[in-house]
């Protein structure tokens, strides 16, 4: 059983909120059981629980680890909004995957607008699935989910050394793969993917003259939003061999 640690102190460590009621209502652990915890920072804890209290759950560390499991290349997703189970799909495969984070974005073509406490609200909704996803898949630290962004606000999220990729249907030449040739892997690499109904030429053209994002095909076929999102961020991480 995987926890998110709370807090973190010499050879101990505590579980509190979610974290802890989901070890003492649902998983019904007690003092002795083994668990491990991770507090995104690269480690992970292997720990046994020594007490059980109303608002904080007390674990001794066993061991600590730093287990090779996040992929070396920090690969972004970068989605145009779409619907709600859809954003959630690749929130959670992109977790499992080894995305870095995800940042939601507003495209001129999207069908569901998010403004507001409406907005952050969803996005932590999206955060406690990253949470999840990266339990289930033996992470150590979780992807994070940014908040719902703009055009003009996207250059300043991520690291300047930045290397876009915009995937784009009407894009008949470039290759994920010849692009991919060309970047530096110990950079971080971000996708940007279209909305259910696509990007507007016009802001392919903004990612490029802003972003100098590179604009590549997927092939002849056309892949659904969620599709094209975690089908490039396989690629991306299966070509620097993450
Ligand atoms: N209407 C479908 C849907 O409901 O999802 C397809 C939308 S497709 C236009 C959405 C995004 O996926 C595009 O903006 C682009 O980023 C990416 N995409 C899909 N197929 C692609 C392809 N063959 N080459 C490059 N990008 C592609």
């Amino acid at each position: 059983h995987r926890f998110k640690i709370s807090e973190l102190g010499r050879n101990v460590f505590w579980l509190q909120g979610p974290e802890r009621d989901h070890l003492v209502r649902v998983l019904r652990l007690s003092p002795g059981d083994e668990i491990i915890g991770f507090d995104n920072s690269g480690a992970e804890y292997k720990a046994v629980v020594n007490t059980v209290g109303d608002h904080s759950v007390t674990c001794g560390i066993l061991e600590q680890d730093y287990p090779e499991v996040e992929a070396r290349t920090q690969v972004y997703l970068v989605t145009g909004l779409s619907k709600g189970e859809k954003m959630e799909w690749v929130i959670q495969k992109g977790t499992e995957l080894g995305m870095a984070g995800l940042i939601p974005l507003r495209t001129k073509r999207a069908v569901m607008k998010l403004e507001g406490n409406k907005a952050k609200d969803r996005v932590e909704r999206w955060q406690k699935i990253c949470g999840e996803a990266a339990k289930q898949s033996h992470r150590v630290r979780e992807s994070k989910v940014y908040p719902v962004a703009d055009w003009k606000e996207l250059k300043d999220l991520l690291p300047p050394t930045t290397q876009w990729i915009i995937p784009y249907e009407n894009e008949k030449s470039m290759t994920l793969r010849s692009v991919l040739k060309e970047f530096n892997p110990q950079e971080p690499i971000a996708i940007l993917i279209g909305p259910e109904g696509g990007f507007e030429e016009s802001e392919v053209l903004l990612a490029q003259n802003t972003l100098q994002a590179q604009s590549v095909s997927l092939g002849p076929r056309i892949l659904r939003a969620e599709t094209a999102a975690i089908a490039t961020l396989t690629l991306v991480l299966g070509y620097y061999g993450d």
